[in-house]
């Protein structure tokens, strides 16, 4: 078994057992490597990053209950090389995902990999997010969940993300170890553009792994990734947002809601 495999299908809280998935997740961590020596798009290409940081992390989503629903629409804010949304589309297959970007490079790059790995309900779209989120644009309030992950603080996240979901449905933030501190301070605004916090949910990552072919490395990269703290935040679309938001992306990032 490779070291991706291994990793995911030793996930305690979630452990993936299809050996079909697990053999996609493999090759999907190969095909990162050899194409950001082509065009560089993450940072991590090695097997144990990619498993963990990349392919556990955004898996992590699906453990909430709002997933739970078949043939829901599903926007990924801020995408960069596809994540959450690329993972999440491997393992449901039933989900319709929108892929946002403000870099065409990646965006481009997201979809040919989507098409490399058969993930066929998946539109990329390259463009800003505050921009393609406006009063009158096609997605305004038109997704039953919005998530992102490592774009912005969650007062900044919250007026890009909430004009796109659904009334009724929800944004999801990925967020690690300062995630009180961002939600103290994003309330008060989550409140303005329409949304409730209704969960705020830890992710812990235990490992049952046979790390007998790891490196001291590998091995101390798992453990670090195990005990850090990974939360999502889990906010209910309740009302319309007020069609002053967004704002343009100045005024969003110097004076947040
Ligand atoms: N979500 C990916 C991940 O976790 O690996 C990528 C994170 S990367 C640090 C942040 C991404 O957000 C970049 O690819 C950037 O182009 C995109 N981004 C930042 N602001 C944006 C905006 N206003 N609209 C659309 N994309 C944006």
């Amino acid at each position: 078994m490779n070291k991706v495999s291994k990793i995911l299908s030793s996930i305690k809280e979630q452990p993936i057992t299809d050996p079909v998935v697990l053999e996609r997740f493999d090759s999907f961590q190969e095909y990162i490597a050899e194409e950001n020596q082509k065009i560089n798009i993450t940072s991590i290409t090695d097997p144990v990053g990619v498993a963990t940081k990349h392919f556990a992390d955004s898996l992590s989503l699906l453990r909430l209950d709002v997933f739970k629903k078949e043939g829901q629409r599903v926007a990924d804010i801020g995408c960069g090389g596809g994540f959450p949304g690329l993972p999440i589309g491997l393992v449901r297959p039933d989900l319709r995902l929108v892929m946002i970007d403000s870099t065409e490079k990646k965006i481009r790059y997201v979809e040919r990999t989507a098409k490399e790995y058969g993930i066929e309900k998946i539109k990329c779209i390259a463009g800003r997010a505050e921009e393609l989120s406006a009063p009158d644009a096609e997605y305004r309030e038109k997704f039953d969940i919005v998530t992102s992950r490592a774009v912005a603080r969650l007062s900044v996240l919250s007026e890009i993300c909430l004009p796109f979901t659904a009334v009724g449905g929800y944004f999801v933030a990925m967020k690690a170890a300062g995630a009180d501190e961002e939600l103290e301070e994003a309330k008060r605004g989550i409140g303005i553009l329409g949304g409730k916090v209704v969960d705020v949910v830890e992710v812990p990552f235990t490992f049952d792994c046979d790390k007998s072919d790891f490196t001291a490395d590998e091995s101390a990269e798992l453990d670090e990734f195990s005990s850090s703290r990974r939360v999502l935040i889990v906010v209910k679309k309740v009302r319309p947002t007020p069609a002053t938001y967004p704002r343009v992306w100045a005024k969003i990032t110097k004076k947040p809601l």
